[in-house]
């Protein structure tokens, strides 16, 4: 698959159903159909098939989800699968968040899992990397990124890899209010493209869609998104407002 301009909005645990189809609405009104730009919503689950209504009329607007588990079905008490995820209409599921690293422990295995599972179903993984601010300081953010990317990517072919997504999150700019500057984005991002090169080849390096995640807005998104190498946002805080998030779209 190409590379593509993607915003996606990941909507954490936030919202009532009430306040998550009124978002949904105001987004949709806003934006309407402005084409160029692929647009998904990633609510909590228990508002998917809602909102999947709202959005399978629209062109461009897709839904995901925030995680998955890593078996289709069974005696798991409290998780949802991948197949589930495709009943209710999800095109992408979220792998390797920052939060799911540290508030759950996930690891490199469980990412494999999940995103085995992910594409079985035809949804596609939005894989998620990104440094620590001690990393960065000590100068190993490259080499952290590199043995992220490395530790999942290697266990997949170059045809089950043309279904990724990447997004590079810098921890320290999650949900602080701190950007990564559109310097800092684009080194990191042409760094991914780099250890993609090296794992697959440069083709498809040039083809993967990478999004930015951590703090971009309405004020930060357009100078972000010129980047050469950045090819979207992936939006916690400011895509619980349907202003900034349809500002964010229009960024490009
Ligand atoms: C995120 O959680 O993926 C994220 C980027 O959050 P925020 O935009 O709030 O920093």
């Amino acid at each position: 698959m190409s590379r593509q301009k993607i915003v996606a909005g990941n909507w954490k645990m936030n919202k009532s159903l009430q306040e998550a189809k009124t978002l949904v609405e105001m987004i949709l009104n806003q934006v309407n159909d402005f084409d160029e730009v692929i647009k998904i919503i990633i609510p909590p689950f228990p508002y998917l098939d809602s909102i999947n209504s709202q959005l399978s009329k629209k062109e461009n607007f897709f839904l995901g989800a925030q995680n998955c588990h890593t078996n289709a079905n069974g005696a798991f008490t409290g998780e949802i699968s991948a197949n589930m995820l495709s009943s209710v209409g999800c095109k992408f599921v979220l792998v390797g968040h920052s939060e799911r690293r540290q508030y759950f422990k996930e690891k490199d295995a469980d990412f494999v899992s999940k995103i085995k599972e992910a594409l079985k179903y035809n949804i596609q993984p939005i894989f998620c990397v990104g440094e620590t601010i001690y990393e960065r300081k000590t100068d190993n953010h490259f080499k952290l990124i590199t043995e992220q990317l490395t530790a999942v990517l290697t266990q997949f072919t170059l045809i089950e890899f043309s279904k990724f997504i990447l997004a590079y999150e810098p921890v320290w700019a999650i949900g602080t209010g701190e950007t990564a500057t559109a310097q800092q984005a684009q080194e990191m991002h042409a760094y991914i493209r780099s250890v993609v090169a090296d794992i697959y080849d440069s083709n498809i390096a040039n083809d993967v869609s990478i999004l930015y995640g951590g703090s971009c807005n309405a004020q930060n998104a357009q100078e972000l998104f010129k980047c050469k190498d950045v090819d979207g946002g992936l939006i916690g805080g400011a895509a619980l407002n349907a202003d900034d998030f349809s500002k964010i779209i229009f960024s490009f």
